[in-house]
């Protein structure tokens, strides 16, 4: 079952029913057989309407924010921040699609190659419910320039958000062939890949998503892009302005109730400067982030994404403390509603669990680092390898720093953020692939090589 249930209130909204077996096979029949027509228009033809997409993303910007404010518990502002990275994700692939499809000559021993780049078929996308329209737009608008066909099942507690941005799509001039949005459970997606109409799959969600779907993937040899946790290190060296630091840090961690893949979940500082960290950091989390309605503009802390991802986080701080960890602020529920206080915890050790797992919500961890070859140490002392951040007055140090972090991208005092030119992705336990960027565009593509 598909619900939508407000996390602030905790009341139900709207309930959908599930796709049958039967309208799940009609679907893949529908982007099978969309294929070979999308795949045969110009890709100036098909950049147009991926331009129009974005003029209505960007037209439909409210009402789009309020649906993921309702379904997800959304501070209403950063619904509207989504949607504009949306419209610049469809517009960048609209503008630069042409040219990234672009045909390479290639000089080669006794003659001349040209590379073709090309689709190669219906696609299956499979995400979740922290961005959820952000998370759609990185897959579907370079898919859609290069000509691939696209089924897509959203998050159960996204219906709204999946229906509406097929209406924009559909209204954009994309055919009822070539984007089909379904309610598929997780448990029709083994029969979905095992289909041999799908000839691809990108899943961005939690890494026990990933681990089945690469599975069945696998067994059936389908290309496999994921986009999976994260537990992203933030390394401050030294600071300037202390207030400017601690205020950046706790916004990238806080962004989205803490429920960002890439957000920074682990503050790793150097010895000098950890005390006064902990301390400043502790009073902005304390007295900044309070929770409130996420339809109000001024409210700083909203509701987790559902009451069992509020408890689920609550339960992981509560064992952390358990097991010896320092509560220096937060911890608890907040009811009615999803809500959970900003945590701030220290002195975690790798015998707790939370030394290694992901936290998906409002906590941070801060550990104390001794020199600047055990902050590097602790950042890869992970299993993910999705982002990190370095932040410091030296560019020069702080770059040979991120050269030595495990992840597939490193930002330099900032993080947590992602723009639609830079590829997006990480390396170990965080999933394979790229998206955004030139990069986004190639994951399922078909580089044909043509021997002249
Ligand atoms: P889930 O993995 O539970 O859900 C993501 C999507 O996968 C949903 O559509 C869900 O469907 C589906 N799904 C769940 N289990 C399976 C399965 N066994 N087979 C096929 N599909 C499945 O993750 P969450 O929605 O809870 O998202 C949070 C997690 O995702 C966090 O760990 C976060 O770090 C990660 N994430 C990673 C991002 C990245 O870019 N790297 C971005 C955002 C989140 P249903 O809703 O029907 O269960």
């Amino acid at each position: 079952m598909y619900s939508v249930t407000d996390p602030a209130t905790g009341v139900l909204i709207e309930e959908v029913a599930n796709s049958t077996d039967e309208e799940v096979r009609e679907s893949i029949g529908r982007v099978h057989s969309g294929y070979p027509g999308w795949r045969r228009r110009t890709v100036e033809e098909r950049a147009a309407i991926v331009a129009r997409a974005a003029d209505l993303f960007e037209q439909r910007t409210d009402e789009l924010a309020a649906i993921m404010t309702q379904e997800m518990g959304k501070r209403i502002n950063e619904g509207r921040g989504e949607v504009g990275i949306v419209v610049d994700i469809f517009r960048y692939y609209a503008e630069n699609g042409p040219a990234l499809l672009a045909d390479e000559p290639l000089d080669i021993k006794g003659g001349r190659a040209v590379i073709t780049k090309g689709p190669i078929g219906a696609l299956l996308g499979i995400m979740p419910w922290n961005f959820p329209c952000y998370q759609v737009a990185r897959f579907v608008a370079p898919n859609l320039v290069l000509g691939n066909t696209i089924l897509l099942k959203h998050a159960s507690i996204c219906p709204r958000s999946g229906r509406a941005i097929e209406e924009i799509l559909r209204a954009a001039g994309v055919p009822d062939d070539v984007y089909v949005n379904t309610y598929a459970s997780s448990r029709q997606i083994p029969a979905i890949l095992a289909d041999p109409r799908i000839v691809g799959v990108s899943l961005t969600g939690s890494e026990q998503a990933g681990v089945s779907v690469a599975a069945e993937a696998g067994k059936n040899l389908k290309k496999t892009v994921l986009e999976l946790g994260g537990s992203d290190p933030l390394i401050v060296l030294d600071t300037a302005d202390m207030d400017e630091t601690v205020n950046s840090t706790a916004t990238a961690r806080m962004r989205n109730c803490g429920q960002s893949c890439n957000a920074p979940k682990r503050m790793i500082v150097l010895a000098d400067i950890y005390d006064e960290y902990v301390d400043r950091l502790t009073k902005r989390v304390a007295e900044y982030y309070v929770p409130g309605d996420p339809a109000d503009p001024e409210t700083k802390l909203p509701p987790l994404a559902s009451n069992a991802a509020a408890d689920e986080v609550a339960g992981q701080v509560a064992k952390a403390v358990e097991q010896g960890a320092t509560l220096r602020t937060g911890g608890r529920r907040v009811t009615p509603g999803a809500f959970l206080e900003a945590t701030v915890l220290t002195d975690v050790t790798p015998e707790m669990d939370a030394y290694y797992e992901e936290i998906f919500g409002p906590v941070v961890i801060v550990f104390k680092a001794e020199t600047e070859a055990e902050a590097i140490a602790l950042a890869n002392d992970t299993p993910f390898g999705l982002g990190a951040s370095v932040w410091g007055t030296d560019d020069e140090r702080s770059r040979r720093v991120a050269e030595q972090i495990e992840a597939g991208m490193v930002y330099l005092n900032r993080a947590g953020g992602s723009q639609a030119d830079l590829p997006f992705g990480g390396i170990k336990r965080s999933g394979m692939g790229r998206e955004l960027g030139p990069a986004g565009i190639e994951e399922f593509m078909n580089k044909k090589s043509i021997r002249l």
